[in-house]
């Protein structure tokens, strides 16, 4: 897989790409990215690749000549039909589904913007689609665009030491992830499930996926409705939904 990252700050990308997980990937040449700064493509003495807003307000605009002709030179290093994908607090919402998408591909141009954003004409003829990383804005499209690399990169087959890591945390099934526990089996006071103790891998399991199960829908509801949950999940969360019923009526007969 190859990913071109159109950025004013080409440095800010590759210095944040040389550590852990993807680091390691990118030296292991299991994927690479490249950079195509706009600033390149300028013919004035000063380099200019932003300019005032037609219309007047504050902030300046990515001028479209340099942009569009990074995202042109950009391409040109990747297979036919790679999808340029600009970086946008306006963009459909980044989620797992666009990375597993995205990590089937063997390219992508990643377009960061800066100031007030990209000339909207760059939007119609050189962009195919928009991706924002959440309800919030940044001053560029950097961090959005490493957060989208570092997302489809460890989906990469041999980038997780174990297949499994993928596959199993947040997300990947629709849920976030349970509960996770290392040594010592005590710390400040608190112990870990007997079950993780016991090498009961049915039990394991099972106890995983109520915890993965629980935690989503106390905490996102949203996923619980989307997900397509096995016969066994939505016993487990059936289970635990009874169990917590009978903890609220006997907490009431209590009080009573
Ligand atoms: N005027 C823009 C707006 O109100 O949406 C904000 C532009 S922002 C200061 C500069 C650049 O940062 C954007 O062009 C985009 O590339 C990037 N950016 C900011 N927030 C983002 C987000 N939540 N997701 C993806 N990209 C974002």
């Amino acid at each position: 897989m190859r990913i071109e990252v159109v950025t004013l700050f080409p440095e800010l990308i590759r210095a944040a790409l040389g550590f852990g997980v993807i680091g390691r990937a990118l030296t292991r040449g299991l994927a690479a990215v490249g950079t195509e700064d706009p600033r390149v493509h300028t013919s004035d003495a000063h380099r200019t690749v932003d300019d005032r807003p037609y219309g007047g307000g504050p902030g300046m605009v990515l001028k479209p000549g340099p942009l569009a002709a990074a995202i042109a030179a950009a391409q040109a290093r990747l297979p036919e039909g790679s999808p340029r994908i600009c970086l946008s607090a306006a963009g459909e919402r980044f989620g797992q589904r666009h990375a597993r998408a995205l990590a089937a591909l063997p390219g992508f141009v990643l377009v960061a913007g800066r100031y007030e954003g990209v000339d909207e004409r760059v939007l119609v003829t050189s962009i195919d689609q928009e991706l924002s990383i959440g309800d919030f804005v940044l001053s560029g499209g950097e961090i959005p665009a490493l957060a989208v690399i570092d997302a489809v990169v460890r989906l990469l087959p041999g980038v997780l030491g174990d297949e499994r890591s993928s596959a199993e945390e947040s997300f990947a099934e629709g849920l976030l992830d349970w509960p996770q526990y290392t040594r010592p089996v005590e710390f400040a006071g608190l112990g870990v499930p007997d079950v993780l103790l016991s090498g009961d891998h049915a039990g394991i399991a099972r106890w995983r996926l109520k915890q993965a199960l629980v935690r989503t829908w106390e905490r996102r509801p949203d996923l619980i409705v989307k997900a397509q949950l096995s016969r066994e999940a939505s016993r487990l969360l059936d289970e635990h939904l009874a169990e917590r019923a009978a903890a609220r009526a006997a907490t009431i007969r209590g009080e009573i």
